[in-house]
């Protein structure tokens, strides 16, 4: 029998009615396969359990140790709750926390890491024939500290434990039937892609396509693990995440994704002088800030330059403060942040071999008026940063240009 992971997000388990239906479709699995199936929260509990957390600690920040333990809580609800609606229907389900089910992470709290599995009681169960019903975003630390992996986690932990019991595929259920061309819920003409490759996938979720989270796919792609999106709602056939061998045919441009959660920060007047940079990003790769897109250019004066990248926008604040307390080391004039952009990519494997995919992207955007503030680009990307009043006109026309629709 092959093992299968199964993974339902917020959306096909939102309420009662879904969880049956989730139930039902996990029943109907059951027949040909064991099953490990990993559970989200219910749509929209991790924020209210955030808002809860905020409203009860008043000015103060909850510890990251608290705000684990409360977290936790949303996926543990699902959990209970599918395992009761499938042996309802005559089925065996037995739940498991992450500790439970042997998952260890580094104990970072709100962001960690799965550094080990320890696959044991989920094999144990399986092979009593059970349907094993795992919570989602949550491990536990060397320590026993409870644990969560940062939002959209619940996808790492499918991937994770997919990859631990060598399983035959990674189906990840949600609330669109699959990948596509850009956003489908702000863009109606949006492509469903049949079969996309991990490096594409990987540049499509990092650059804000939520449908898969960053790191899952990215530890999909090192297991090479079968791993599949497709919807819990309908029963059409979804998308195949595979090798870029395996695609028969690579497009140049394959996507359009779009972040609106990024953060500008421009330092003025940088002293132009070996080691500057250095300390600016060291300070802040010290306190975990992941800097994405950075532009410099030299003063006329030439003695200065003026520095600009960007992050997470939740970060902003942080970041302003680790770079003004460092202000007498770096010696810059000043300081600017800017939450009010969005970054938009094209992804495309076929771009490798191809010319002139960069000047369609910029003439686009400039026939809609749209002004470029910083660009990076990979050897299957290009982002660009706007102004975030523009990201939907963005997304659209070149969405249209590529011919995607
Ligand atoms: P889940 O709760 O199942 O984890 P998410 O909300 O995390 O679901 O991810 C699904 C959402 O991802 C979709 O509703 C869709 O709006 C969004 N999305 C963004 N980009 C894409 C894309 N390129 N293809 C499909 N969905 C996308
Ligand atoms: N419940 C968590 C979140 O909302 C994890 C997940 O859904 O994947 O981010
Ligand atoms: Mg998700």
């Amino acid at each position: 029998m092959k093992i299968i992971v199964m993974k339902f997000g917020g959306t096909s388990v939102a309420d009662i009615n879904r969880i049956k239906n989730v139930a039902s479709i996990i029943r109907n699995n059951f027949k040909k396969n064991k099953l490990v199936v990993v559970l989200s929260a219910m749509a929209g509990v991790t924020n209210k359990l955030i808002e809860m957390a905020n409203e009860v600690s008043c000015d103060n920040e909850p510890t990251e140790r608290e705000m684990d333990v409360l977290l936790s809580t949303g996926e543990q609800t699902t959990i209970a709750l599918t395992s009761m609606a499938i042996n309802a229907l005559g089925g065996k389900a037995i739940s498991l926390t992450g500790a439970q089910a042997g998952i260890v992470t580094d104990g970072e709290h709100t962001k960690a890491r799965i550094s080990n599995i320890s696959p044991d009681e989920v094999h144990r169960l399986l092979d009593e024939d059970h349907i094993v019903i795992l919570a989602g975003f949550q491990g536990s630390s060397p320590d026993g500290r409870i644990t969560t992996l940062g939002r959209g986690g619940s996808d790492i932990t499918a991937v994770a434990l997919a990859s631990s019991l060598k399983a035959d595929r990674c189906d990840i259920y949600t609330d669109v039937d699959g990948v596509y061309s850009t956003d489908p819920n702000i863009d109606q003409t949006a492509k469903k892609i049949e079969k996309i490759s991990y490096e594409e996938m990987l540049e499509m979720s990092s650059m804000g396509a939520k449908v898969l989270q960053t790191r899952s796919v990215e530890l999909a792609m090192k297991n090479n693990l079968s791993l599949q999106v497709l919807s819990s709602i309908t029963n059409l056939p979804g998308t195949m995440i595979v090798n870029e061998k395996d695609l028969i045919e690579k497009e140049v441009v394959s996507g359009v994704s779009y972040s609106d959660k990024e953060a500008k920060v421009t330092i003025s007047g940088v002293p132009d002088i070996p080691g500057i940079s250095a300390k600016i990003f060291g300070s802040l790769a010290d306190n975990n800030i992941n800097v994405d897109m950075i532009v410099q250019n030299i003063s006329q004066d030439g003695i200065t330059a003026n520095l600009t990248f960007t992050i997470q926008e939740n970060e902003m604040d942080l970041a302003k403060q680790i770079i003004e307390a460092n202000k007498s080391s770096i010696k810059y004039t000043s300081l600017s942040t800017n939450a009010n952009v969005s970054k938009i990519s094209v992804i495309g494997v076929g771009m490798k071999s191809q010319s002139g995919v960069a000047q369609k992207m910029f003439q686009t955007l400039a026939n809609k008026h749209i002004n470029i503030l910083a660009i990076s680009t990979s050897e299957i990307k290009i982002s660009v940063l706007i102004d975030k009043e523009y990201t939907h006109r963005a997304v659209k026309s070149l969405h249209i240009a590529y011919s995607l629709n």
